[in-house]
């Protein structure tokens, strides 16, 4: 179809509505309001089906293995030996689909309080939620907060995979609260990752994760991948742990075995994704 004739526009706003990404759609796939949230997925004519929640670009198909492939390999390649896994939110299964890559991984729980987000996920992604119904995937439709706080010395990553903090169900995810559960649910050897907004757009909710868990862990770490499909481009995740510094555990083996389904991570990358410009490192300086 040629351009002028797509009839439809999304427009995602950030900062408090100054500014704007205008997708231009060749289809409404589907919309629905969902106890938790609004649910929108659009065809567009560069970026595959774009999966929208309450006004915000969750994810689109052509540049989301940037964002899943970071929050999930820097934690699961930072521990010696991943086995059991938890993801709060993720219910698109994109953060399931890379942790599965890890042959150690015995054991997936994944907690999306939505289960309109996974109904959803399976039918309009199937590239994505690909894994989502592996036999060693467990799926809890509940609040992450109260699941993680009944959990004691348990998993060995934890993958905080939430919708952005500004409101409704992912607030509860950047208290301190929050991560004191997530350490106590880790083993001593555990790790986490978070997602943590931008610096760009989001300054106030990612220095607010920052702040937070720096409160629960020891040792917290922010790095940063290039994720176009969000506001900016420029994406910051925290690395945690009581124990486990972030380096790269293992040989070159282990990353071998990936062969062929990375399509951004890679060994030098992982290093790499820590070094923050000077900017972002005198932020956290002085958090
Ligand atoms: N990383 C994406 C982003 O930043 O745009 C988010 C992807 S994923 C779709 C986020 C999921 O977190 C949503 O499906 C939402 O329902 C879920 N979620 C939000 N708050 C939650 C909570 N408190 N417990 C469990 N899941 C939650």
């Amino acid at each position: 179809m040629a351009k002028e004739n797509l009839p439809f526009f999304f427009e995602e706003f950030v900062a408090g509505g100054n500014v704007s990404t205008k997708y231009r759609l060749s289809k409404i796939d589907f919309s629905k309001q969902s106890p938790i949230q609004k649910i929108d997925v659009f065809s567009t004519p560069d970026l595959g089906k774009v999966l929208v929640m309450d006004g915000m670009v969750q994810l689109n198909e052509r540049w989301e293995f940037t964002y899943h492939e970071m929050i999930a390999h820097v934690p699961l390649f930072s521990h010696s030996n991943p086995e059991s896994v938890l993801v709060i939110g993720g219910g698109d299964g994109g953060t399931v689909r890379e942790i599965l890559k890890h042959r150690s991984v015995k054991r997936v729980d994944l907690v999306e309080i939505d289960p309109d987000v996974i109904k959803t996920c399976k039918e309009y992604f199937p590239s994505v939620a690909s894994k989502i119904m592996d036999p060693s995937v467990s799926i809890y439709n509940e609040d992450g907060k109260n699941f993680v706080a009944k959990k004691k010395n348990e998993y060995d990553v934890i993958i905080v995979d939430s919708t952005d903090p500004y409101k409704g169900a992912g607030n509860s995810l950047f208290t301190e609260e929050f991560y004191s559960s997530c350490r106590e649910a880790l083993k001593d050897d555990g790790v986490i990752s978070v997602q943590a907004e931008n610096p760009v757009y989001d300054s106030k909710e990612m220095e607010r994760c920052f702040r937070e868990i720096k409160k629960a862990f020891p040792i917290v770490k922010p790095y940063i991948s290039f994720v176009p499909m969000y506001p900016s481009g420029f994406w910051v995740f925290v690395y945690a742990s009581k124990n486990v510094d972030p380096s790269f555990k293992g040989d070159e083996s282990r990353i071998k075995a990936l062969d062929g389904t990375l399509i951004y991570y890679n060994r030098k990358i992982h290093d790499a994704a820590f070094v923050l410009p000077s900017f972002l490192e005198r932020l956290m300086s002085l958090i």
